[in-house]
């Protein structure tokens, strides 16, 4: 079965084991107590569990698929033999695949793995906002992504610790229950680590019932899956594409959108630039997508632009 099985759904499939094993290795690290943490720049840190995901992620990733394209944040100097995870997701081996992937081979697809994303709550114990991303692009455009959370539940002794997202435009999603955010309310995600006058410039002017501020591009596009916020705003460079690629492909196919914050997509292609320069905007509903387009000011638009 597996064999015959499309490579899109083999990727799907073998992402999703690689990122629960990524998950296992960020416990690891947290759990022996030395982060090893290297700052990469201003307000940029990177831990040995970054390192080790990623290893895992990108080095699994290029033993089963290895004449795709993997893109992972971390820069490391030097490759090393990393343990071959031999698990495969059997739910997302089964689904049925989109018609317009089921003969493209590995060399078509371009992968961008975050193997730990919110690093700066990881080593400030915030753990919930922790994830490992793992996005799948076609024709520069995400077409499945897998969010694992490691420390969902954490606080509960008596629940499983950790569980996995998954999502395919034009099939559906998984590992959650897709919740409508309340009507009539404007609740809005944003940084909590890297704030900027013109991401506040950008917040005040849209008048936001409620100001959420969590850490990771996985986590707050998870609130907007699960109905806790309205939109994610960043009217900032900051943002990767590894950041947004899973999370636009599980959003997109429940429904949402994420876009720059002029409300056009970005390209996923392998020769784009990293930064998201033009900023983020994300919704779990077209019409408030559209609404936070519309009312974002000409003025932030102008200063977010590449
Ligand atoms: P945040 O919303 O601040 O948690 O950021 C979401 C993602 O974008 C994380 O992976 C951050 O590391 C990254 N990011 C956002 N702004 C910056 C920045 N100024 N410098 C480095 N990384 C950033
Ligand atoms: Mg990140
Ligand atoms: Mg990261």
């Amino acid at each position: 079965m597996a064999s015959t099985s499309p490579v899109f759904l083999r990727l799907m499939a073998n992402a999703v084991a690689v990122a629960n094993h990524a998950g296992n290795i960020i416990r690891e690290v947290m759990s022996k107590g030395d982060l090893g943490i290297v700052e990469k720049g201003v307000n940029d840190p990177q831990t040995e569990a970054d390192r080790r995901a990623q290893q895992c992620i990108i080095g699994n990733l290029n033993k089963k698929f290895p004449l795709m394209s993997v893109i992972g944040e971390e820069d490391l100097a030097q490759e090393i033999d990393v343990e071959l995870v031999s698990d495969i997701d059997k739910e997302v081996l089964n689904l049925k695949c989109p018609e317009d992937l089921v003969n493209v081979p590995e060399q078509d697809f371009v992968v961008w793995v975050d193997p730990l994303d919110g690093t700066a709550e990881y080593t400030e114990g915030m753990l919930d906002h922790v994830t490992v991303l793992i996005g799948i692009a076609h024709k520069n455009r995400p077409v499945g992504g897998v969010i694992h959370q490691p420390y969902y539940n954490y606080k509960n002794d008596k629940a499983g610790l950790g569980r996995t997202l998954w999502g395919i435009p034009g099939v559906g999603v998984g590992g959650f229950n897709p919740v409508a955010p309340p009507e009539g309310k404007r609740l809005v995600v944003t940084t909590r680590s890297h704030m900027t006058p013109v991401v506040q410039q950008a917040l005040d002017s849209l008048k936001p019932d409620e100001i959420l501020r969590v850490g990771g591009a996985g986590y707050k596009v998870m609130l907007l899956m699960e109905g806790k916020a309205t939109a994610y705003v960043f009217a900032s460079p900051g943002c990767k594409k590894w950041d947004t690629c899973a999370p636009e492909a599980i959003l997109t196919a429940m429904g949402g959108r994420l876009t720059d914050i002029h409300g056009d997509p970005y390209s996923y292609a392998s020769t784009e630039m990293h930064p998201n320069r033009r900023g983020v905007l994300a919704a779990a509903k077209s019409d408030d997508h559209k609404w936070f387009v519309e009312n974002i000011p000409d003025a932030v638009k102008q200063l977010v632009k590449s």
